[in-house]
């Protein structure tokens, strides 16, 4: 056997002890996931389809990518076994994210896969919006904990230039309805983009004068299927986000947040909360704890990495839950110290892992 399952093993038998029980559980518990710079990763980010309803230019082209199909997909028993193996190595948190994920047929099925998984305390979701109003009060009842929901502008003709297709009023009608239906998180993703949106951004910080919701800016980055990114010209940066919100709001306090959602803040009185990140300026990879999955089974260890370390083979030849977790370890300790020096690592490549190229953030998972 292998010298790290014995490791893990070990693990469980101490855990065992420690919570006062006389052997080890039928179920094996796994030591957590660390990399080599001390980071334990916790929560991981599962890209359950490549395939989306919007076409949002600085996510796709018009055409679509070269969308992963049928057998190429993971399916819902190969997800919900990998968070069964994730959960025994300490992961707590699952964001089920694509693609579209609402356009998978068995979103419910994995939602309620997984918040019954023993170990995972929270199951949130990343959406465009959409289609979220039919969906909605099943996702909750089924275990759904978390809804993002990703709106750029409150204009429709602006809309329509961003994401190519109508539906700014469904995407509202989404956040109301998150609300209405008690989320306990409810977050907004909006890309922030110069010459696009930065005249709306104040009606953003105002949406959460009333709404208990986080409104979250997102620096621009470099996975737009070479559309816009190349121009470099709307790229607007957290630094100058966060400046121009306390010259706005000069008494606006700190508040708390995720682990990378450190510039997080709240107008004093307001319900919601203000957060910028740092995407692409990569100031919080210290923090990282997120492990990623595509819909096509590889595991990442940094979105800025393009190396890949793939699952689907394995689950589809018998591989044992030790095999599943080696193949973590392998690529966490493989990982780097930042998003900058991934980068470097995947230009060089200097792994002889296969690196896979990925044109759009819909096959990487956002
Ligand atoms: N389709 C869902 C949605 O749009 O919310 C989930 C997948 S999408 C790839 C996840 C998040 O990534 C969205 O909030 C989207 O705005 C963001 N995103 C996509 N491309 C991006 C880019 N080039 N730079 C910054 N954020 C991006
Ligand atoms: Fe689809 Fe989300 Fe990409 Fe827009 S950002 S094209 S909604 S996957």
């Amino acid at each position: 056997m292998n010298e790290n399952v014995g490791v893990d093993k070990k693990y469980a038998t101490a855990l065992a002890e420690e919570q006062g029980k006389s052997s080890l559980s039928s179920v094996t518990q796994y030591e957590p996931l660390q990399d080599t710079f001390g980071r334990t990763f916790d929560y991981v980010r599962i890209a359950i389809t490549e395939k989306c309803n919007l076409r949002c230019t600085y996510c796709m082209p018009e055409e679509g990518v070269d969308f992963k199909n049928g057998e190429q997909i993971l399916t819902s028993e190969e997800i919900l076994r990998v968070v069964d193996v994730l959960a025994r190595m300490g992961i707590k948190k699952v964001r089920f994210t694509g693609g579209e994920p609402l356009v998978r047929k068995d979103i419910i099925q994995l939602v309620e896969g997984a918040a019954n998984t023993p170990g995972i305390k929270a199951v949130h979701m990343t959406t465009n919006g959409i289609i979220f109003p039919k969906y909605a009060k099943q996702l909750r009842d089924a275990g759904l904990t978390g809804v993002n929901i990703s709106m750029d502008t409150f204009d429709e003709a602006k809309f329509f230039e961003i994401t190519r297709r109508a539906g700014v009023e469904k995407v509202m009608e989404s956040i109301r309805l998150a609300q209405e239906l008690d989320f306990p998180r409810v977050k907004i993703n909006a890309v922030a983009m110069r010459g696009f949106n930065d005249g709306e951004l104040e009606s953003f910080y105002e949406m959460t004068k009333d709404n208990r919701v986080t409104v979250r800016f997102i620096e621009f980055m470099p996975f737009d299927a070479h559309q816009i990114w190349e121009t470099g010209e709307h790229f607007l940066s957290a630094e100058t986000m966060i400046r121009q919100l306390k010259e706005k709001y000069p008494d606006i306090e700190l508040a708390s947040g995720t682990r990378t959602e450190h510039h997080i803040f709240q107008v004093p009185g307001y319900k919601g909360k203000i957060a910028i990140i740092p995407a692409f300026t990569r100031s919080l990879c210290g923090n990282c704890s997120r492990i990623r999955l595509t819909a096509d089974g590889g595991i990442r260890n940094c979105l800025y990495s393009d190396q890949e370390y793939t699952l689907m083979d394995m689950l589809r030849s018998g591989c044992t839950d030790e095999d599943i977790v080696l193949k973590f370890r392998k690529a966490f300790n493989d990982k780097a110290k930042d998003g900058f020096e991934s980068r470097k690592k995947t230009a060089m490549k200097e792994s002889t892992i296969e690196f896979k190229g990925r044109s759009s953030m819909t096959q990487i998972g956002g």
